[in-house]
């Protein structure tokens, strides 16, 4: 079969290989209906994930139908609709066990899929794990709406779970690209009141027409809607934009004692500059998702409390892959995130 491979550094495209077959009991192989590029797929591509390995097939976010299972998976049947989670993991190790699942210490434990063992980009994977590494979608949720339920949408649950958010919390939300959108809509239906800050106007028209239910501002509209908080500042911030400044910020526009969630991941080391922020009093919380709540995402979607199908800006098929790199990575034309179809 064809797949979709990084093959070295600075270098991406198609490549054959053998269909994926059950190597272990807890195995299943899925067949690919839809999947989406990520921006750590770009990262990978740019040698700057060193756990990945050359040759992968990437992709780490996808939804498909059971094609195959390993005497020992209980959780799936054949021809099961399911999202297949970026993280694959025992369910059994010290970090499993406490919900740390991102910390699995299993050989395939963690985000494996894509990285270090053949992901998605292609129209068959062996996915290790099955019983936790897919979660069956259920009737009326499609596969557009499930897509990133084991990655982005995964994040933000846990993101905004771990922010410890309150009813009727004020939490400000840094970065509207596609990570921070699905922050701010866990946020939102865990009851905060939520403020998405996104710098780029044209992406700020984008989400103000396709998430209504998001209040979305400017930098300088957020900094002074944090200041007129009640106790001068957010009571959680959700870091999700990764740019140069955005960790000042959010650290900034919190309130004393409040909790600051780190999801992005930078492209440089950050400054914690502990003096500035003494007597302030955060806490501070940092990421890789722990994505072990793929059902309850799936359950929300079901009850139409969470849409994210809207970041789908645009839509190819496997074999243009490489178009649909281009424009990822690109940025061009308003593109949020891309699907794939087989
Ligand atoms: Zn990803
Ligand atoms: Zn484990």
């Amino acid at each position: 079969m064809l797949t979709y491979s990084y093959l070295s550094p600075g270098k991406a495209g198609f490549c054959e290989k053998e269909k994926p077959e059950i190597i272990q009991s807890g195995d299943a192989v899925v067949r690919v209906t839809l999947s989406s590029i990520c921006t750590s797929d770009l990262h990978i591509i740019h040698g700057s994930v060193p756990r990945a390995i050359a040759g992968v097939t990437l992709g780490h976010e996808a939804v498909g139908v059971v094609e195959q299972i390993g005497g020992g998976v209980k959780g799936v049947a054949v021809g099961d609709r399911v999202a297949v989670n970026v993280e694959t993991f025992c369910g059994e190790c010290f970090f499993c066990r406490h919900g740390w699942v991102n910390n699995c210490t299993d050989k395939d434990g963690g985000w494996a899929l894509g990285c270090r063992i053949d992901g998605m980009q292609a129209p068959f994977v062996r996915v290790p794990h099955a019983d936790t590494g897919l979660t069956k979608i259920p009737a009326g949720v499609t596969d557009r709406q499930a897509l990133f339920v084991g990655d982005i949408l995964a994040t933000g649950y846990w993101a905004a779970d771990i922010s410890e958010i309150g009813s009727g919390d004020n939490v400000l939300v840094l970065g509207g690209g596609p990570t921070g959108v699905c922050c701010a809509l866990c946020a939102d239906i865990m009851g905060a009141n939520v403020v998405l800050c996104e710098k780029n106007r044209g992406r700020g028209e984008f989400l103000r027409k396709n998430f209504p239910s998001l209040k979305v501002v400017s930098p300088e509209e957020a900094e002074k809607i944090c200041a007129a908080f009640p106790h001068g500042g957010a009571d959680r911030v959700i870091e999700a934009a990764g740019g140069e400044d955005t960790f000042q910020t959010a650290w900034k526009l919190a309130r004393p004692n409040a909790i600051v969630t780190v999801v992005a991941m930078y492209d440089k080391p950050q400054t914690l500059p502990l003096p500035d922020m003494y007597g302030k009093n955060l806490t501070f919380k940092t990421g890789g998702v722990d994505g072990n709540k793929c059902g309850e995402i799936l359950s929300l979607i079901a009850q139409g409390k969470l849409d994210t199908a809207p970041l789908i800006t645009h839509t190819f098929s496997f074999d243009e892959l490489d178009k649909a790199y281009k424009l990822f990575s690109s940025r061009a034309d308003g593109v949020m995130k891309v699907a794939v179809e087989y």
